[in-house]
């Protein structure tokens, strides 16, 4: 399993600990950043486009889980899978974690290979990672590793930005997301981009889709904005 598309986001204030996270990641293939505190984490998650948060519980100023409870009730990261890491073990904290939206929790001292596995297992979960490395929906194929999207085995030509909002229809279908979170998600939240330009990618992809007959896969849900749908 492939996993050098994924960014993770790791949440540790001990250097030493955060210096063996940041190793054992990037030796699985993954893209890390780390930071020491939550508000640095903050500033991180509007910059860079993370695909999931490794947070410790106990952290200087904001802590771990009231930035987890924060970001699960907020709209523009509430479905990014959050592991929080912990020096305690008790089940009552574990419940608590879990309870505020949490989709894991390690408990420390922990293993490299169980930190992946967990890693792995919450990125299946949420529809980031399978098997193959490959997200298919209905015939539609995304390569992430190879940044390919195919339909019925067909490569379509389309742009990185078009790639990144097809790669986001695709792991959350069916639903209705405004141009202003189809921003965040696919642009990024720091970046002051017109709403008019999702419209832009938006037709260019259907345009692309219509050569497979296929333009009806995004629809226009009037007054809200876009969802991506195999069932019409
Ligand atoms: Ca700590």
């Amino acid at each position: 399993m492939n996993m050098t598309n994924l960014t993770i986001l790791v949440v540790e204030d001990e250097e030493a600990i955060r210096e063996m996270l940041v190793l054992a990641l990037e030796q699985a293939g993954l893209t890390v950043v780390a930071v020491a505190s939550a508000e640095q984490a903050l500033q991180t998650l509007a910059e860079t486009m993370t695909d999931l948060l490794l947070l410790d519980w106990m952290l200087p100023g904001i802590s771990g889980i009231e930035l987890a409870r924060r970001l699960k009730n907020d709209a523009g990261y509430k479905e990014m899978p959050i592991i929080l890491l912990t020096a305690r073990g008790e089940e009552e904290d574990k419940i608590r974690g879990l309870e505020i939206g949490a989709d894991d929790y390690v408990t420390k001292p922990f293993s490299p290979k169980e930190l992946i596995a967990r890693i792995k297992a919450v990125m299946r979960r949420s529809g980031k990672l399978s098997e193959s490395g490959l997200l298919n929906v209905g015939d539609l194929t995304l390569d992430a590793e190879q940044h390919r999207l195919m339909i019925a085995g067909q490569t379509l030509e389309v742009s990185p930005t078009e790639f990144r909002l097809m790669q986001f229809f695709m792991t959350n279908p069916d639903k209705v997301y405004s141009r202003t979170h189809l921003l965040d998600q696919v642009w990024g939240r720091s970046v002051y981009i017109e709403e008019r330009t999702v419209d832009v990618h938006i037709r260019r992809l259907r345009k692309i889709l219509s050569a497979y007959g296929r333009e009806e896969l995004i629809q226009t849900v009037r007054g809200f904005g876009y969802r991506f749908s195999i069932a019409g």
